[in-house]
Parts: structure tokens; sequence; C-alpha cells
């Protein structure tokens, strides 16, 4: 099955308006490849979306990474579905395991996220994964994150993130073959919940994915793109690792 792979930038709170000059430098890559099979998708913070919405072109979408479960409100310092459909925001980061910890996001939180994402056809990039105290229940622990995602859905609007949560900005990674045989466990999961859609649906990588290491894991045959931290605020790197991809 031909699944869709993206390269994901997770800026996390790094770069403003100003930042045009990374996301010109990718999209002058992209455009000088002649084949680019991967989608590439860049989630800066809130305030620089609208500004490098407008200064970039189609080949290149846009995310946010994070969403309020309403769509107005007296929810102050929050932003809805609707404000970014509105903005030109085509896809967005929900359940980030920063965000479940900082912000301590329950399960039930984001699956109120999630379904307002969906209802303004935002593509959601679900991210799930196990501490290091988890490593030994990781199976269950996928399992219980999974129950926020709807009991419909397809890969046209959902895409799974693996992120160990002890892989994010360590520069450690679990082993190729584990990467591997633990999106094929993530993928059998969703199929008890959507059946046959589930060999549809995009399972990305991501924890220190970084330029030396991007093929090894963008090859795998049930990997389906990367979701990048770090190396994705670098244009050399981040265009190494769209390298790899294809
Ligand atoms: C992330 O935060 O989603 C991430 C994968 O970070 P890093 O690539 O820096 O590990």
């Amino acid at each position: 099955m031909k699944r869709t792979n993206y390269i994901i930038a997770n800026w996390k709170m790094n770069g403003t308006e100003k930042s045009v000059s990374l996301v010109k430098s990718i999209q002058k890559h992209i455009l000088k490849k002649r084949k680019n099979s991967a989608k590439i998708v860049i989630c800066p913070p809130f305030t620089a979306l609208g500004g490098l919405i407008q200064k970039s072109k189609k080949i290149i979408k846009f995310g946010a990474q994070d969403v309020h479960h309403e769509h107005a409100g007296a929810f102050t310092g929050s932003i809805s579905a609707l404000m970014l459909n509105q903005l030109g925001v085509k896809f967005v980061i929900i359940g980030h395991s920063e965000r479940r910890q900082y912000q301590k996001e329950s399960i039930k939180e984001l699956s109120k996220k999630i379904n307002s994402a969906l209802s303004k056809n935002l593509k959601v990039i679900f991210c799930i994964g196990e501490t290091l105290d988890e490593i030994k229940k990781r199976s269950s622990i996928l399992k219980k994150q999974l129950t926020s995602l709807p009991s419909k859905f397809t890969g046209n609007n959902i895409i799974i993130a693996y992120e160990p949560v002890w892989a994010i900005g360590t520069g450690k990674t679990p082993t190729i073959k584990e990467i591997n045989s633990i999106h094929k466990s993530i993928r059998r999961m969703i199929s008890n919940k959507i059946g046959k859609e589930a060999s549809k649906v995009s399972i990305l990588y991501g924890g220190s994915v970084n330029q030396n290491n991007s093929e090894d894991i963008l090859n795998l045959s049930d990997v389906d793109g990367a979701l990048v931290g770090g190396a994705s605020l670098k244009s050399k790197d981040f265009c190494k690792i769209i390298d790899s991809s294809n």
C-alpha cells in the first residue's frame, strides 16, 4: 500500500516571521529537485504562521503546534481550529509529549482537540510515545494514547507520529529494527479500530532524527516520514533529511 510520506518540521518555541529565509531556502531546495515524493510541512509558532503562509509557495504546507478544543469563547491565550483554518493552516500537531508533560493534556482533552481540528478540515499530526520509565509497557501505553482518536478516521485526516519521549532532543533513538516493528504494531492497533483503512494512515517517526540517521529511518518499510525538531531549524540539515526520504 502506497502511503503519503511527510517530512514535518516542528520548530517548537523558535522562529518568527523573520524565519522566512529558512522557509525560502527549503522551498528553493525542493523546487530544484525534480522529484519529491514527501510532502513538506512546517509547524512554526502561532505568531509566525500568518506571515510565513503569505510569503511562501504552495509546495510547503503549514501546521500549528496545538489547538484549543472550542472554536471561540472565553479562553484567554488560546487559538481555535476555526482561526487556524481561516489563516490557511492545513495541519496541526496534537498530543506532543512536551504539551502532555508541561500542559498536562489528558487523553480526553486531546480527543476533544482532535475532533475540533477535524471539524475544521485540519489534518491532525497525532503524537504518541512512551517515556523511559514506560518502555516495558510500551504497547499498553501506546494503545491507551490511541484512544484519543475518534472511532472513525482515515489516512486523509490523521497522521500518527510515533515519538518515544526519551528520544526527543536527546540524540538517542530506538534501533532501526525496533522502529520498524513498533510502527507495525501501531498499525495493528489502529486496524482494530478502523479496519483496512489503517493501511492508508501515514505513521511517522520522531525523536532525534537528523541528517546522519534519516536515510536508515526513512527507508524502513513501515515508516512514512519523520517529525523533526532540532534538525528542522537548520536549512542544510533539514534539506538533507528531505533528500533521504526519496
Ligand atoms: C519533536 O519535538 O517532535 C522532535 C522530534 O524533536 P527532536 O527532533 O529535536 O528530537
